[in-house]
C-alpha cells in the first residue's frame, strides 16, 4: 500500500536493442571469401548473446533483439529463449547484406526469409526490422516500401548521425511515422544529440566503445532532460575481447576492437543508471500496434505469404 505523500519513482523507459550477429559477419570485414567461411569459423554469438541476456535478467530489464536469419538457423534454441523470457525479436536480415548493395527482388527475398525463420521459431509476427549498418538511406528509401509490403510494422535502419542538426528535432524523438507508396511504416531511429551543428551520435556501438562511460552518460542524460526516449543498440562481439582478430582495413580493426574488455562493465553501469525495455513495450504506437493486435500476434503465423496485419 502507497502511503500519503510518498513518492513512487518513475524513471522514463528507454529503448534498448542488440544487432544477433557473429564477430566474422561485421559488414567492416565483409569479404567474398570470408562470407564462404563462415560455417567453418568458430561460432560465438550464442555465448556471447547468452551473457548479454543474463546481464539483462540481473537488472529485471527486457529488449530487442534484432536476430539474423542465419544465425537463427544454427541457433534456434537461442532465438526461442529469449522470445520466452519476454524480449521482443526482431529482423536484422538473413545474410547481413547491406541493403544498398542489393537489388530489390534480393533485400525482398532476404527480409521475407529472415521474417519466416524468427516467425516460425516463436510463433508470433516480427514486427521491426534492423538493416546491417543502419544501410537505409535516401539512396534506398524503396527498401522501406518493400519492407510495409513484407508485413513490418517497423524500421530501425536510419540512422541520421553527422548530418543538419535541425533536419530534424530531438526532443520527443523516439518513434516518427514515414509514407511509403505501399503505406505507412514507423521508424525508430538510434539516438543523435545536437552538437557543432551537427545529429552526432551516442547511441551505442563503436561511438559507446569511443567515448568513457561518464561522457556517454552525461550525453545522454543531458537527452533525457530533454524529453527524449533514448534508442540505444549493442552487438553480442562488443561484449568478448578474447574474440579471433580478423585482417582488414586498419581503420576498421581499429572501430572493431577497440575497448571491447569495457563493453560488459559500461552495460551494467548503463542497465544501472537509465531504464530500458524493448521497443514493442515503450514506442507508444507500436506498443499500441503491439497490444490491439495481440490476439493476432500470439498466434502462429504463415509460414510461405507475407502476412498483413489490418490496419
Ligand atoms: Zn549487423
Amino acid at each position: 500500500m502507497i502511503c500519503s505523500g510518498e513518492r513512487v519513482e518513475r524513471r522514463p523507459r528507454h529503448v534498448l536493442s542488440f544487432d544477433i550477429e557473429e564477430h566474422f559477419q561485421v559488414a567492416a570485414f565483409w569479404s567474398v571469401a570470408r562470407r564462404r567461411e563462415w560455417d567453418h569459423l568458430a561460432s560465438r554469438v550464442e555465448r556471447n548473446t547468452r551473457k548479454i541476456a543474463d546481464l539483462l535478467s540481473e537488472h529485471s530489464t527486457k529488449a530487442t533483439f534484432f536476430v539474423l536469419g542465419w544465425v537463427a538457423e544454427r541457433h534456434p534454441g537461442l532465438v526461442k529463449d529469449l522470445a520466452q523470457h519476454g524480449h521482443e525479436i526482431g529482423s536484422h536480415g538473413y545474410g547481413h547484406e547491406l541493403v544498398h548493395t542489393q537489388t530489390p527482388a534480393q533485400f525482398r527475398e532476404d527480409v521475407r526469409r529472415s521474417k519466416q525463420i524468427l516467425e516460425n521459431l516463436i510463433g508470433r509476427q516480427v514486427m521491426g526490422y534492423r538493416a546491417p549498418s543502419f544501410s537505409i538511406t535516401s539512396r534506398t528509401k524503396w527498401a522501406l516500401c518493400v519492407l510495409v509490403e513484407e508485413g513490418y510494422r517497423y524500421d530501425s535502419s536510419i540512422y541520421n548521425r553527422f548530418r543538419g542538426a535541425q533536419e530534424r528535432s530531438i526532443t520527443g524523438a523516439g518513434a516518427y511515422q514515414l509514407e511509403t507508396e505501399a503505406g505507412r511504416i514507423w521508424e525508430v531511429s538510434p539516438s543523435t544529440m545536437n552538437g557543432c551543428g551537427l545529429q552526432l551520435p551516442v547511441a551505442g556501438g563503436g561511438y559507446f566503445r569511443l567515448f568513457p562511460y561518464a561522457a556517454s552518460k552525461m550525453f545522454l542524460k543531458s537527452l533525457e532532460k530533454q524529453g527524449a526516449q533514448l534508442v540505444m543498440y549493442l552487438h553480442p562481439w562488443e561484449l568478448d575481447p578474447q574474440q579471433p582478430r580478423m585482417d582488414g582495413p586498419v581503420l576498421s580493426r581499429i572501430r572493431h576492437y577497440m575497448n571491447l574488455d569495457k563493453t560488459e562493465q559500461r552495460l551494467r553501469l548503463l542497465l544501472r543508471d537509465f531504464n530500458f525495455a524493448p521497443i514493442h513495450d515503450v514506442v507508444d504506437p507500436i506498443r499500441d500496434m503491439y497490444t490491439r493486435q495481440g490476439e493476432q500476434l500470439g498466434q502462429i503465423v504463415a509460414k510461405r505469404e507475407p502476412v498483413f496485419l489490418p490496419a
